[in-house]
Order: C-alpha cells, then sequence, then structure tokens
C-alpha cells in the first residue's frame, strides 16, 4: 500500500488510530504513558451537539468541544464562509501596512456587539496570545503615560488565563506554575471567590465583598503605585464554573477605579452568549479596560483571538504610542476573520444570547438545583449555559471526598461510558453545551447526568466509600 492511500481519511480503524497517535502525537495536558496504555477515543464526526467516535457511538457534548462550538457542529454558514475566503485570499499579513477586508469587517462588528467603551481590537491567534498581549499592552500602557514603575499584574488562585508563559503565570493554576519556573516576574494572584471552599458557612453576598476584599489587601500590600492591572474571568471556567456572588465584581470594579488600575476581563469562555449577554461583563455587572477573546468567536471551527481595547488604553496607545512592537503572522488571518463573522452573524439570527438569557439558560438552572436532592451533590451552579455539580462525601456537612480517590474521574468515566462529555475539575462536574441546544436536548442532558451520578454512587458504595 502507498503512503498516500494508506493515510486516506476512513480507511483505518481505532486500534490503528490509537497505535499512531500514542506513537507521535503529544497531547496537549495528558501523562502521555497513561493514554497510551488505553488509547485515546477517536472523534470522527459531530453533528449540532453529538459527536460520534469510531466505533460509531454517539456522544452529547456537554462541554462545546473544549468551551468554544457555541453554534454547535456542522453549521453550513461558517463552512461556506471559510471556503470562499479560501478560494480568494487564503491569507495575507497585516503587518506590511496592508489590511484585508474580512478583518476589517469583524473589528468593526466587534465595536458594534461589545460595551460601548471598545472601539479598538487587537487579534491573535488564541486566547493564551491574547492574554500575553494583555501583559504587553497593559505595561506599554503605564510606560506611555510616565508610570513605568506600575508592572504587577494581579490575577487569582484557580484562574485559567492559558498555557503560554504569560497565560501560565496570570492563571492560578499550581500544576502549571510547577513546570518551567513560573509565574513570570511582577505577577501575582489573591485567593478566588468559591464560596462553597472559601466561604463556609458565610452569607453569599458577605463573601463576595470579603473575597473583592483581598484585592484591595494586596494592592496595599504591593503598594499601589506598583499596581498595573487586575484580571479575571467573569465566571472561572477550567477552574470548575465557579459563580461569584453577585456583590463580586461590582466591588472589584469600586477597587479598581479607587486606585486607578486597569481592568482586564477575560472572556474567552464567557464571551459571544455564555452567560446570556455578549459578554461576561455585562452578566456579571462591570465595565472592563480590556476583554481577551477567543473560543466562541468562531465558534472553535478555526482558530482566533484577540483583545478588545477600550478608550483609556487605546487613546494612549494611538495618541503617545508610537510604532507597538508586538503581533503575530496571524493577527487578523482572513480566513479566520471570515468564519468568525458568519459565526457572530449566525448567533444573532438564531437569538442565541436572548435565548440563553430568557430561555434555556433558566431552564438550565431549574434543572441543575433538581441535582440538589441527590446523595452525592454539595451543590449545584449554572450561569447561562454552564453548571457545576460538587460531589461530596456527607451533604449535610459538605465534607469533600479524599483527593486522592479522584472521585471525580471515576464520575467522568462513567459519563463517558454512557455517551456524555462531562469534564471533571477535582470532584466538580462541570458542562457548559452548545448554546444551540434546546430545553428539550437539555432534558436529555440531564438523564445521563443523573444516570452517572447514580452510578456513581453505586460504585463507591460497592468500594466501602460512601456510609449513608
Ligand atoms: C481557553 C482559555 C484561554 C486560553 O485560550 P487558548 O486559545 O487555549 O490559548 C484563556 N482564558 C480562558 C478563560 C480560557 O478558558
Amino acid at each position: 500500500m502507498n503512503h498516500h492511500s494508506f493515510t486516506q481519511h476512513g480507511t483505518r480503524g481505532t486500534a490503528d488510530w490509537q497505535r499512531a497517535d500514542a506513537a507521535h502525537f503529544l497531547h496537549p495536558f495528558t501523562d502521555p504513558k497513561g493514554l497510551a496504555a488505553k488509547g485515546a477515543r477517536i472523534i470522527e464526526r459531530a453533528e449540532n451537539i453529538y459527536l460520534w467516535d469510531s466505533e460509531g457511538h454517539k456522544i452529547l457534548d456537554a462541554m462545546s468541544g473544549l468551551w468554544c462550538v457555541n453554534v454547535g457542529y456542522g453549521q453550513q454558514a461558517l463552512v461556506d464562509a471559510a471556503t470562499q475566503q479560501l478560494q480568494q485570499l487564503p491569507f495575507y499579513n497585516a503587518f506590511f501596512q496592508t489590511s484585508t477586508p474580512p478583518a476589517i469587517e469583524l473589528a468593526e462588528l466587534l465595536a458594534e456587539i461589545t460595551p460601548p467603551q471598545f472601539q479598538h481590537v487587537f487579534f491573535t491567534g488564541s486566547g493564551s496570545e491574547g492574554n500575553d498581549t494583555v501583559v504587553r499592552m497593559v505595561r506599554r500602557y503605564w510606560d506611555l503615560v510616565g508610570q513605568p514603575e506600575r508592572k504587577v499584574i494581579i490575577g487569582r488562585v484557580n484562574g485559567y488565563h492559558g498555557s503560554t508563559m504569560a497565560g501560565a503565570s496570570l492563571g492560578g493554576m499550581s500544576g502549571m506554575h510547577a513546570q518551567g519556573g513560573l509565574p513570570i516576574p511582577d505577577i501575582t494572584h489573591i485567593e478566588q471567590p468559591h464560596a462553597f471552599e472559601n466561604g463556609t458557612g458565610m452569607d453569599r453576598e458577605a463573601f463576595g465583598l470579603k473575597a473583592a476584599r483581598w484585592l484591595e489587601e494586596k494592592i496595599l500590600a504591593i503598594g499601589p503605585g506598583r499596581v498595573a492591572a487586575f484580571i479575571g474571568e467573569p465566571v472561572q471556567g477550567a477552574g470548575g464554573v465557579i459563580v461569584p456572588p453577585a456583590s463580586y465584581w461590582p466591588e472589584i470594579q469600586r477597587i479598581c477605579d479607587k486606585y486607578g488600575i486597569l481592568l482586564v476581563s477575560d472572556e474567552v469562555i464567557c464571551g459571544f452568549g455564555r452567560t446570556g449577554h455578549w459578554f461576561g461583563c455585562e452578566t456579571l455587572g462591570f465595565k472592563p479596560d480590556l476583554m481577551t477573546f477567543a473560543k466562541g468567536v468562531s465558534s472553535g471551527y478555526v482558530p482566533l483571538g484577540g483583545v478588545m481595547v477600550g478608550g483609556r488604553v487605546a487613546q494612549a496607545l494611538i495618541e503617545l504610542g508610537g510604532e507597538f512592537n508586538h503581533g503575530f503572522t496571524y493577527s487578523g488571518h482572513p480566513v479566520a476573520c471570515a468564519v468568525a463573522l458568519a459565526n457572530i452573524k449566525l448567533i444573532r439570527e438564531l437569538d442565541l444570547v436572548g435565548r440563553v438569557r430568557r430561555t434555556t439558560g433558566p431552564h438550565l438552572a431549574a434543572r441543575f438545583a433538581e441535582l440538589n436532592d441527590h446523595p452525592l451533590v454539595g451543590e449545584t451552579q449554572t450561569c447561562g449555559m454552564m453548571g457545576a455539580v460538587q460531589l461530596v462525601k456527607d451533604k449535610a456537612t459538605g465534607e469533600s471526598f479524599a483527593g486522592a480517590l479522584e472521585v471525580g474521574m471515576l464520575c467522568r468515566a462513567h459519563c463517558f461510558g454512557n455517551g456524555l462529555i462531562m469534564r471533571a475539575v477535582g470532584d466538580r462536574m462541570i458542562v457548559a453545551p452548545p448554546l444551540v441546544m434546546d430545553c428539550a436536548q437539555i432534558d436529555e442532558m440531564m438523564v445521563l447526568i443523573r444516570r452517572c451520578l447514580d452510578l456513581t454512587l453505586v460504585e463507591l458504595k460497592q468500594k466501602g466509600l460512601f456510609a449513608s
């Protein structure tokens, strides 16, 4: 068999894919030896909210790929936009005093759908590159306005801002900091607004204010004249869908304003309708100076990211800045921008943002709340089309399982075995389904979730790990 016919799509079986995968493909955030021992699951096609693997199993994708396929799979309008742009102009850069129609039109449309302070965008290829851009732009801003000693950027423990050197540094994932000498200098963190873990026994809104004031304490400890910016996800995604109390973000805003600090909203997950408004800062009630986006901007059909630049920073960059020595080959990639344009127009046509706010989001919230009667469930939370179920050993006290038991991973294995993609963050089970999911499909997902919780409970009881 010649090499080309051998690599033709669809001519190889699961075992063969798995062998080649283990031999050559180092996966992100994966133990290669562990994966090689069991073999990767090969995903071959998708439609709407469903995936099919190489064994023909149908799987309900409750994670939108990786928080990104907001319009669901198989949307022809995005395919057509990519095809047409690939034929007309597959690539041109924006470095040589040149621009392309899709990048210009997308910039214009983003200025229209983002909050009014945003009239400018800097394009990148991913969310991580967006947050790297934030670090450089924030420090450039303070240089330009004559306060170069303002360098420190404050993030949060268990926040996620990507995996480049700066992205991983802004994030507060201890496992990431432990590899590669991170964080880079002048990035520090405060504790997260996780009421279930950090606010036990407190009134929820009082805890929100307390958690926000950790920012003020940190600013005062560093010295306000050295602090450049604060960055956070409106709702923490990869950290476990942690929805902060309503009091949190307005208080963060007040503190940033008081000390003149730039406020950065990482909207990579929350943007483009996920929370029931176009952007998470609108749902959570704050007004950022910079906003990182990626994922849902193109529904993941092609890679694209960027930073929305608010008036305060844009004015300094434009009026005082001269050349900003920063950018990527694919900043404003015409095919990516054409797909994003088609994606945003489709979100509008289908009124996905309004549907999440008025219909599917409230339905998901009501259905998740019903899970509170389950013996394994310590709390549930939702915001728009994201949800979390905290598994606990003792419902009455909220006592957690020992981390080494990896109860979340047990539950995740039941999900995968029952045609449901649900993610585990520790013992917190999370979903972020495509925004096209309707109420009947939410009900279908809830049947699977409850079945997987039941199977997890049975397994824990069999192993003598769950008493009552
Ligand atoms: C996924 C994510 C990123 C990183 O985006 P990449 O495209 O993977 O680089 C940054 N911030 C948040 C909040 C994310 O969820």
